[in-house]
């Protein structure tokens, strides 16, 4: 080998993707921007799957703006369909669905829950309210005025807590 053809072996090295299919790689090698030599492995993934001239067809016919994409995909496909022969992607697309199913309904029952505690709190703001309300026109407050209100069960505010602790104790 003269030293010219190794400097241009140094300069450019070819692409997985002829690495792999032993062909020549120049500049116009369409794989080459996607597949750069030291990626074999993603290579020999889309090749196993769809066949190295297939996936020339497929990159030539999307806008070379979106190859990149395009080829991102096909890994991901060609990844899918070796790990999982029989579903490929559409497994991974089934789990996830299955799972955004279950999700919603999680979502659902929370929200059930939530409307069941808020209506809750409600009701129990409303008799902390009522409460409060009777506390105001009790007799204890002032005024001789009776409504046949029975003394003996009348709140204490301070005999309250000392009888509340002997309950406790005993
Ligand atoms: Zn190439």
């Amino acid at each position: 080998m003269s030293l010219e053809s190794l400097a241009r072996g140094r300069t450019h090295q070819p692409c997985a993707a002829c690495r792999m299919l032993r062909r020549r790689c120049d500049s116009s090698c369409i794989l080459a921007p996607y597949f750069p030599c030291d990626e074999i492995d993603k290579f020999a993934k889309v090749h196993k799957v769809f066949g190295a001239s297939n996936v020339i067809k497929m990159i030539q016919m999307v806008e070379e703006r979106n190859r990149e994409d395009a080829v991102k995909a096909l890994v991901y496909e060609a990844t899918a369909r070796i790990r999982d022969p029989v579903y490929g992607s559409t497994g991974a697309i089934c789990q996830l669905q299955k799972m955004v199913q279950e999700l919603k309904m999680q979502l659902e029952s929370t929200k059930a829950r939530m409307l069941e505690l808020q209506q809750q709190k409600d009701q129990f703001l409303g008799i902390l309210l009522n409460v409060g309300h009777l506390d105001l026109l009790s007799p204890i407050n002032g005024s001789n005025f009776s409504l046949g209100y029975d003394d003996s069960m009348a709140y204490d505010p301070i005999k309250f807590p000392a009888e509340c602790d002997s309950w406790i104790i005993n």
